[in-house]
């Protein structure tokens, strides 16, 4: 199975204004990637957008965001449905600070809507918010979510250039890595390789390859033996 599990729309003010959710859907879809997850930083407000051109493109999707943890680690977050996502996109902004969006300093932060205008998120999306990295497994799962670390082998926001070590008590089970698996991840993790992409450009060709049993949540659920 061809997935990419980690990649940001123009709602990411570090996302590209090129990257509406149906661009990247669709730009994904005719790489050859079967199943996509959409991880917009501390927001899930691209995911209908993008649910529906996976729908369109025929291809799984995932709806999902990267969240700041309090210890400014980025952890990736995975929702069973769209309405799973939803519910936890508005309980994640009541943890998140509303400090307003300076789009000439940080950049757009685009909301494409499926049917209806596109719309200006007003609060900067990149600060952290107050869910640290030990609570937000417990809080991705009231949503029957998961979650776990991202690119953990990158300086920037990375869980060992944050933490400089894997905390013991993190129940997660998996890692994402941008390239090679760093020393002081526990055994017994899977791994997953994602793209992380801001940009078009950034999008590899054909994704990255897992054996999932399905391309859908439940098959990355059941890969990853929560199911
Ligand atoms: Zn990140
Ligand atoms: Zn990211």
């Amino acid at each position: 199975m061809r997935v990419d599990l980690h990649l940001h729309s123009c709602l990411s003010p570090c996302g590209d204004d090129q990257m509406r959710p149906d661009v990247l859907v669709g730009f994904s879809a005719l790489g050859g990637v079967e199943l996509a997850a959409l991880t917009d930083h501390n927001s899930v407000r691209n995911c209908p957008a993008a649910a529906a051109a996976a729908a369109e493109y025929g291809i799984g999707f995932i709806p999902g965001a990267e969240v700041t943890t309090s210890e400014d680690v980025h952890c990736v977050c995975l929702l069973p449905t769209l309405e799973a996502a939803m519910a936890f996109g508005a309980e994640l902004e009541r943890h998140c600070q509303q400090i307003p969006n300076r789009p000439d300093i940080f950049g757009r932060q685009t909301i494409c809507h499926p049917d209806g205008p596109d719309e200006e998120y007003p609060w900067l999306l990149l600060p952290a918010s107050d869910l640290s990295i030990l609570e937000l497994p417990a809080f991705v799962r009231r949503f029957d979510g998961l979650c776990y670390p991202a690119h953990v082998d990158r300086e920037a926001n990375g869980l060992f250039a944050m933490l400089g070590l894997w905390p013991e008590e993190l129940d997660v089970p998996a890692v994402e890595i941008r390239h090679r698996l760093p020393a002081g991840v526990p055994d017994g993790l899977k791994i997953i390789q994602a793209s992380d992409a801001h940009r078009l450009e950034d999008l590899p060709e054909g994704g990255f390859v897992l054996p999932l049993p399905s391309a859908d949540f439940e098959g990355l659920a059941r890969y990853l033996r929560l199911r």
